[in-house]
């Protein structure tokens, strides 16, 4: 399944970074530079580390851990409630920002490993939801 089955192109948020795989995770689709194997997400256009050009999708993951994050408590329209913000790192050397759950049995802090979901990450004012990727803490564990 790709973004594409999940909702239509105009609702969905960075729909070439993620895609559910068969098993039904979610997962970050970097550029890996085919000439040195650096990771980039998001996309870039020229290797920041040796300035080649070609790139192949590379999935992350599938978990990363929190490096810092902030909670905002005052959403603006659209937003459900409060919600979180942060940057992730994974293991390929990627430091991606994004929505994170906040998860009550397991409190927000650096270094707690996260996983991904879909969720809807805000609705414009016609009540439209838009999907993207969202990071949920996984205490070691579920969910995935
Ligand atoms: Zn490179």
């Amino acid at each position: 399944m790709n973004a594409e089955t999940i909702a239509p192109p105009s609702q969905i948020i960075a729909g070439d970074c993620w895609r559910e795989t068969a098993d039904g995770r979610i997962e970050l689709l970097a550029a890996r530079c085919t000439a040195c194997g650096t990771h980039h997400l998001p996309h870039v256009p020229v290797c920041a580390s040796c300035s080649k050009e070609e790139f192949a999708t590379a999935a992350l993951g599938p978990r990363g851990t929190l490096y810092a994050y902030t909670i905002v408590r005052m959403p603006p329209p659209g937003y459900a409630g409060e919600y979180a913000v942060g940057y992730v790192d994974f293991p390929e050397g990627v430091r991606v920002f994004g929505q994170i759950r906040i998860v009550p049995e397991v409190p927000l802090a650096s270094g707690i490993p996260v996983g991904l979901e879909i969720a809807t990450l805000f609705k414009r004012p016609d009540a439209t939801p838009v999907i993207g990727y969202r990071f949920v803490p996984t205490a070691g564990g579920s969910p995935r």
